[in-house]
């Protein structure tokens, strides 16, 4: 039960400085790092290292920038259906200050025109049983037909529609979708997460999660909720934990696992991704991953 994961990748800047600079006002920062990024590939890479036969589906440019990429993702998965385009690849420029609150600019000029099925082998790899995982930074019609496609083909499929592009969300080919507890307000309106879970399957998908941070998930399945605690850590960093809690719990469905007991083992790993800083160097080990499931 392979997982495929289509989505974005970037690249990701991150200056820790003092402060925010002003308008017109240059900062030299305390430090600078670059990273591989996107919420596709830290799905993907989540997933791949609970063990999960994972194919990505993403585009990035003919730059230096897509050598990087390619080279921090070697190892991971296979790459071969990574697009190319005559484009910048993407990046983001992240701005933290000294009281870890961030500023951020992305350029998606390679994920706002990746359209898969016409440009990757996604058609001719979906297959009966597949699990596809999506998230929101392609655009809407596009994931739509991805969705549509994968569910003609016989797979299941996760919707992780984050960042929410402020277009209806089509839930009608979604098998799971996966929000946070704003996402879920934003789309439904109503703040109570099982309201919200429960308004997310009548609008068309068959199960609904509501990740809740330190507390954990609320998981609503054939009618029954389910309320998941998150596990006790000491917080270092929460970015990224919910991809890591998308990916992980895609690559837990493939062992065989039921989609509570995949919630329960996918909020074990996300609660190890907040001990740590950073969003896809924090994510857990093939290791780690894997011990969570013994
Ligand atoms: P982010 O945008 O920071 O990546 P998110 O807003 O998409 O995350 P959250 O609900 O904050 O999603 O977190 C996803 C999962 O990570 C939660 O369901 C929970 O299991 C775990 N998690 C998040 N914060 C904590 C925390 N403080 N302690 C333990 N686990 C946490």
């Amino acid at each position: 039960m392979p997982v495929r994961v289509v989505g974005n990748v970037c690249i990701d800047t991150t200056f820790r400085v003092d402060r925010f600079p002003q308008p017109g006002e240059t900062l030299n920062a305390r430090g600078h790092a670059d990273g591989v990024g996107g919420k596709g590939a830290n799905q993907a890479v989540a997933a791949a290292r609970t063990g999960a036969d994972v194919r990505f589906f993403a585009a990035v440019g003919t730059d230096l920038a897509a050598a990087f990429i390619r080279e921090q993702l070697k190892g991971e998965f296979d790459l071969r259906h990574l697009s190319e385009k005559p484009l910048p690849s993407d990046r983001s420029t992240i701005v933290v200050n000294r009281d870890g609150e961030n500023l951020i600019i992305s350029g998606i000029d390679c994920a706002a025109d990746f359209d898969p099925l016409r440009e990757t082998g996604l058609l001719t790899v979906l297959a009966h049983g597949d699990i596809l995982v999506m998230q929101g930074n392609l655009r809407s019609t596009v994931t739509d037909a991805c969705l549509r496609a994968a569910k003609a083909a016989g797979a299941t499929t996760i919707l992780n529609p984050s960042p929410l592009s402020g277009e209806a969300v089509d839930l009608a080919a979604v098998d799971i979708v996966i929000v946070n507890q704003g996402e879920a307000f934003e789309i439904t309106g109503d703040p109570d997460p099982e309201r919200a879970a429960r308004d997310l399957v009548r609008r068309g998908a068959k199960a609904a999660i509501v990740t809740l941070g330190a507390a954990g998930c609320l998981l609503l399945e054939d009618g029954a909720v389910d309320q998941i605690p998150a596990v006790k850590v000491v917080v270092v960093d929460t970015s990224g934990a919910g991809d890591v809690f998308c990916g992980c719990l895609a690559g837990y469905l493939t062992k065989g696992w039921t989609l509570a007991q995949s919630a329960r083992a996918a909020v074990a790993a996300a609660a190890l991704a907040v001990g740590r800083p950073g969003t896809l160097e924090a994510c857990p080990s093939r290791a780690e991953l894997t011990k969570i499931m013994n």
